[in-house]
């Protein structure tokens, strides 16, 4: 039977929801399920870890573990890859998985997958399912290794709503700091704004909307959805939207509930950042853009008509 590792997506004390997504796929593959914790003040979690889907919750809970630091984590993870058993190591799309997730898998001698969005077991066969070349084409890999970590793309997997777990919490030891990178200080986006990766609606923007003044109207739109606020990056270049906003295969890759593309054209390379996203909504004024090959619903018009009238309407229903 696969034995499958979680590493708990934790953000200032927030146990995020991705950390039920991968554990409900590691039930779903019939696996059995091991979360590990790392950071400080985090032993509470040990219910909410359980009940998103783990039977054993290894916890690494120390002040020197508050910031993310690449090599102590790797060490937490490993060690609580040997206590457990481990044939699988799954993270989620994040930076700091992006940043452990080599270095956990060069110590075990593991093969390490990124980005990958499905995990195929037979009998002790495993292969993973990810995307290559922007998109382009989707790879099937058949894992030669004995123990597999994997970077899981976000909203690949979705949270089983009827998924349990069993209190089981091994406290792990701190490993000693790292000294070759200390880490002083994380700086977040002082903006306020609402974080792309977490947000359950993201509305982008794109060259369509011109200038300032139509960039101002669909980040109200995105204001009144209380939704994360993106765009191309036309507009990023365009020195109207900051790098941390742009979506695609070189900036954030997102998969919200439902995405909507406002004055955005669809390259391939923006595709590749949110073609995950469950509902995707598109105003554009030029019906055959190729945005509204991936959109669920399509809207062709002027966005400084269109975005309006959304704004009108949403303030119906919500009032
Ligand atoms: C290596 C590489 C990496 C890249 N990485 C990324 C990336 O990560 N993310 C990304 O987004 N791009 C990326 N790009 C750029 C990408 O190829 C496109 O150039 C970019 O996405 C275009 O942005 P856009 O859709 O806003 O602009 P455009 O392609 O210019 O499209 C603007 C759209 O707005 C519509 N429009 C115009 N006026 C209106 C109006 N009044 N109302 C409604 N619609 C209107 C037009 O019909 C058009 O479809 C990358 C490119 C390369 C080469």
């Amino acid at each position: 039977m696969a034995k499958v590792l979680v590493i708990a997506d934790i953000k200032q004390g927030v146990l995020k929801g991705s950390t039920a997504e991968l554990l409900s796929k590691a039930r779903a593959i019939g696996a059995q399920t091991a979360v590990v914790a790392i950071g400080s003040n985090i032993e509470s979690l040990v219910p909410e870890l359980a009940a998103a889907g783990s039977d054993t919750q290894y916890i690494a809970d120390d002040a020197s573990l508050d910031l993310f630091s690449a090599g102590p984590y790797a060490a937490c993870v490993v060690d609580a890859a040997g206590q457990f058993g481990a044939s699988q190591i799954w993270f989620g799309f994040s930076e700091s998985g992006k940043a452990a997730a080599p270095r956990v898998a060069a110590q075990l001698n593991a093969a390490c997958a990124t980005e990958i969005t499905d995990v195929i077991v037979d009998g002790d066969k495993v292969e993973i399912v990810r995307p290559a070349i922007a998109n382009k084409v989707v790879q099937r890999v058949k894992v030669n290794t004995e123990q597999l970590v994997a970077v899981v793309r976000a909203g690949a997997f979705e949270a089983a709503a009827d998924i349990t777990g069993t209190e089981n919490p091994v406290k792990l030891s701190i490993p000693a700091a790292d000294l070759k990178a200390v880490i002083k200080e994380i700086l977040s986006d002082a903006s306020g704004e609402i974080d792309l990766a977490d947000a359950d609606i993201v509305i982008s923007v794109g060259r369509g909307a011109k200038d300032q003044a139509g960039v101002d109207l669909v980040k109200d739109l995105a204001n009144d959805l209380a939704a994360g606020f993106g765009s191309s990056r036309a507009m990023v270049d365009g020195g109207f939207m900051a790098h941390n906003k742009q979506v695609g295969q070189t900036g954030k890759i997102v998969a919200p509930t439902l995405y909507m593309a406002i004055g955005i054209s669809g390259a391939i390379q923006h595709l590749a950042g949110m073609n995950g996203s469950k509902t995707i909504l598109a105003v554009n004024k030029d019906p055959e853009a190729p945005i509204f090959n991936v959109a669920d619903y399509g809207i062709v018009g002027d966005l400084f008509e269109v975005v309006p009238i959304l704004k009108q309407e949403i303030k119906k229903i919500r009032g």
